[in-house]
């Protein structure tokens, strides 16, 4: 597997980071995650606009969007990755010391990391719907920047695993958010409904391509806050990310929903997705 780190395409094992990178230090930086489908990077403007706000957000000085994208493609190829697959992408503040906690001096090189691995698409997941639990939202107050600093995150979906699901949906406030690495949807009164695009939820690449699948088929959808206690009494529930698409969720903390099946509109929304897909150029 070749990387790319810092201007090099390297082998994998060749990838070496400083211990003063403020990535491993103060978990400073951002990240992005695209979904390659048959070689070809799926809206990836709206990835590097995502990426540019990201940065701007925690006043990281980088810029170089060609770069970016001409490694994401580079890997895409010189991994043969002709079917699904994930590209990761990481920008830190660089690499300083001694270890202080205000931003290194101006000309400080940042860190730039690039991979590019195969996906198993969860189909099999897709067609059964996942089972969930709720948890406190634990993070800070900026949740629409990508950072790496994803304990918060990493804790629910540990929580959630040692409960025997698959994923944990935040809630702040009596507000279901998001999920732990997911955006979160309800169906309530034949209406679509998903979090505002605020600083409580990360705006989803994939939550806006539903939005405009809805849109475009004449789904009624809604951005509003979507309450815990509107989820006994959803007709469906589902979530949506770059690796999940449209998954449906049949159970919350232990309580079925839409009859313990992906409801009709959560299928709906799964096959113009992957029409949608399939019929990008
Ligand atoms: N919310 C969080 C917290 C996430 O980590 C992700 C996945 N990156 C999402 C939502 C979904 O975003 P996207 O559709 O761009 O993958």
């Amino acid at each position: 597997m070749i990387v790319y780190l810092n201007g090099k395409y390297l082998p994998r094992e060749q990838a070496w980071i400083s211990p003063e990178d403020r990535g491993f230090l103060f978990a400073d930086g951002v990240y992005e995650v695209i979904h390659s489908y048959r070689g070809k990077l799926f809206h990836v403007d709206e990835h590097m606009r995502r990426l540019k706000n990201s940065l701007a957000g925690l006043k990281i000085s980088y810029s170089n969007i060609p770069e970016i994208r001409e490694a994401a493609l580079r890997l895409i190829q010189e991994n043969g990755l002709k079917e699904d697959a994930t590209v990761y992408i990481q920008i830190t503040r660089g690499t300083n010391f001694p270890r202080k906690h205000a931003f290194p001096p101006a000309n400080t090189a940042v860190t730039v990391y690039v991979m590019a691995y195969p996906i198993t698409p969860r189909d099999p997941e897709r067609e059964t719907g996942i089972p969930v639990i709720t948890t406190p939202d634990l993070r800070w107050a900026r949740c629409d920047i990508k950072s790496v600093a994803l304990l918060p995150n990493v804790l629910a979906q540990q929580q959630a695993i040692d409960a025997g699901v698959t994923d944990a949906i935040f809630v702040r406030d009596s507000v279901a958010l998001e999920g732990s690495a997911s955006n979160f949807f309800a169906v309530i009164d034949n209406v679509v409904l998903t979090h505002p695009k605020t600083n409580v939820i990360l705006p989803g690449i994939t939550l806006d391509v539903v939005l405009e699948l809805c849109r475009k088929n004449n789904i009624p959808h809604l951005e509003k806050p979507i309450y815990l206690n509107q989820l006994w009494t959803a007709q469906e529930l589902f979530l949506s990310s770059t690796t999940m698409e449209v998954m449906p969720i049949v159970q919350v903390d232990g309580r079925s929903i839409s009859g313990g099946k992906p409801g009709k509109v959560t299928r709906k929304l799964q096959t113009l997705f992957k029409e949608y897909v399939a019929s990008l150029p």
